[in-house]
């Protein structure tokens, strides 16, 4: 409630997501402290439970980064531990939440911090780090206050500390508030911004499990990714693996914005339905029909009414040609300027790409130029020669850019190509009112 009020008077009411449901998977009762919590870390710091068990357990599991890339998180856990024993190492949460339409993270930060706690210690206790950093958005400063007041109570009932339970083990956890800019999520960039140095995406590999922090092995997952682990060693693999729909494995956690009745974080069984949770969150606004759907946030490619049957997992969206991304399903009703939608999507990639590599800094910007310049003309239709020059630009920057901003900031624009009804034949249609660009900041 303290949380609430505190972004109530910050950000003011509308800023305050609605959910289903209360969270169905958090182990511990309403009301406990850190007392009664943290029994999966002090089971591991006592000996009970191995570090070994830990991977196995998350490799049996199926657990994936929720991050948006889903790599196998007990296998990112074995091979930072297997990295350079006994040498100085580091975990990181990645708290930078920033992809427009994403927003499940700061609701889990704000009613379960102590699983995204739980989570960041027992990867540290078992790659063997002793510090971890929250790296925090900037704008989240009730969600840091959160943060701040649990790792204090650890601090002070010793669970953390130079002898972390007891343990004899030095586990120590601070907060990195981000200075700003979407491309500090991206891991590498991340990193540079820690180390002091301008944020810019590193070439990957090497990977950070093996070359991360100052160059030392660093674990970094995602602030849902780490949530789940306490669940998961709590609860069992097995009960994870059974809990998504059909062959999906596990919760997810969407943010639901967009044209819907309610948006807001809604948990769900992974592997719900495009359709199903686009029902949970209320319907389409007016009951009007899907015109398409971005399921995975503004790097993924937009999907016509035809997919709503669609599983959300990350591998049957990625044969569908989008992907699962950073959970946030963003919802267009039909009839909305679609041209229009993607371009304002490109247009965030292009205001905010770094510009260290040329395809990215340059290609957005003439991408972006080439779809104002139709837009203007009050056309919601590519002409053929501007076509063609997006889709060479795009292939450019997909196959040439360092990080993902690049990679992926012109697929929703192609994606909707194919989604336009009638394709380059279709009549000019004027943009619909408040699809006006916003002025550039
Ligand atoms: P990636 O595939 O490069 O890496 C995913 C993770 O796996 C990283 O932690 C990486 O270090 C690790 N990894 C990959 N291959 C590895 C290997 N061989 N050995 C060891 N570790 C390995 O993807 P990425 O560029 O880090 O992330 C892309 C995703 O981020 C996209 O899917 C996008 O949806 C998502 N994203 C999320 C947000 C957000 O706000 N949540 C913002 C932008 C993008
Ligand atoms: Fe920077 Fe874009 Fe290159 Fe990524 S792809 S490193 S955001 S210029």
């Amino acid at each position: 409630a303290l949380v609430s009020a505190a972004r109530d008077e910050e950000l003011g009411e509308a800023a305050v997501t609605s959910r289903a449901e209360p969270w169905p998977n958090d182990p511990y009762p309403a009301g406990s402290d850190v007392s009664t919590r943290y029994a999966s870390l002090r089971a591991l710091l006592s000996g009970e439970l191995s570090a070994e068990s830990v991977v196995a357990t998350l490799e049996a599991s199926g657990l994936r980064g929720m991050g948006g890339a889903g790599f196998p998180t007990g296998r990112k856990w074995g091979l930072v531990r297997a990295t350079g024993p006994g040498s100085v190492k580091y975990a990181i949460c990645n708290a930078d939440e920033s992809e427009p339409g994403t927003f499940k993270d700061r609701q889990i930060l704000t009613d379960q911090p102590h699983l995204v706690i739980e989570g960041i210690l027992l990867g540290m206790a078992v790659v063997g780090a002793e510090e971890g950093w929250i790296f925090i958005r900037h704008e989240y400063g009730p969600e840091e206050r959160v943060l701040h007041a649990e790792i204090e109570a650890l601090r002070e009932a010793g669970v953390i500390g130079e002898n972390a339970c007891g343990s004899g083990r030095r586990l120590d956890l601070d907060i990195f508030v981000s200075p700003g800019g979407y491309i500090l999520g991206e891991e590498t960039a991340l990193l540079e911004c820690m180390e002091g140095h301008r944020g810019e995406p590193r070439n990957k590999p090497p990977f950070p499990g093996n070359y991360g922090l100052h160059g030392r092995p660093t674990l970094i997952n995602s602030v849902e990714t780490f949530a789940d682990v306490p669940v998961i060693l709590q609860r069992g693999a097995d009960w994870w693996a059974e809990q998504g729909e059909g062959d999906s494995v596990g919760w997810k956690f969407f943010a639901v914005s967009g044209h819907v009745e309610n948006p807001g974080v809604y948990c769900v069984p992974m592997g719900t339905t495009v359709r199903g949770l686009i029902d949970i969150a209320g319907g389409v606004l007016g009951d009007a029909e899907v015109g398409a759907v971005q399921p995975g946030g503004a790097s993924s490619n937009f999907i016509g009414p035809d997919k709503l049957d669609l599983a959300l997992d990350f591998g049957t969206l990625a044969e569908a040609g989008t992907m699962l991304g950073s959970g946030a399903l963003v919802v267009l009703a039909e009839g909305t300027d679609l041209l229009a939608a993607s371009t304002n999507v490109l247009r965030f990639f292009r205001n905010e790409s770094c510009g260290k590599c040329v395809p990215c800094r340059v290609g957005s910007t003439k991408a972006h130029d080439l779809l104002r310049s139709t837009l203007d003309s009050g056309s919601s239709v590519l002409d053929d020669v501007r076509k063609d020059r997006i889709l060479q630009l795009e292939e450019a920057m997909r196959k040439t850019s360092i990080c993902g901003l690049g990679q992926v900031a012109l697929g929703p624009v192609v994606s909707v190509l194919g989604l336009n009804k009638g394709g380059a034949a279709a009549r000019p249609q004027p943009r619909p009112e408040g699809s006006e660009e916003q002025p550039d900041r």
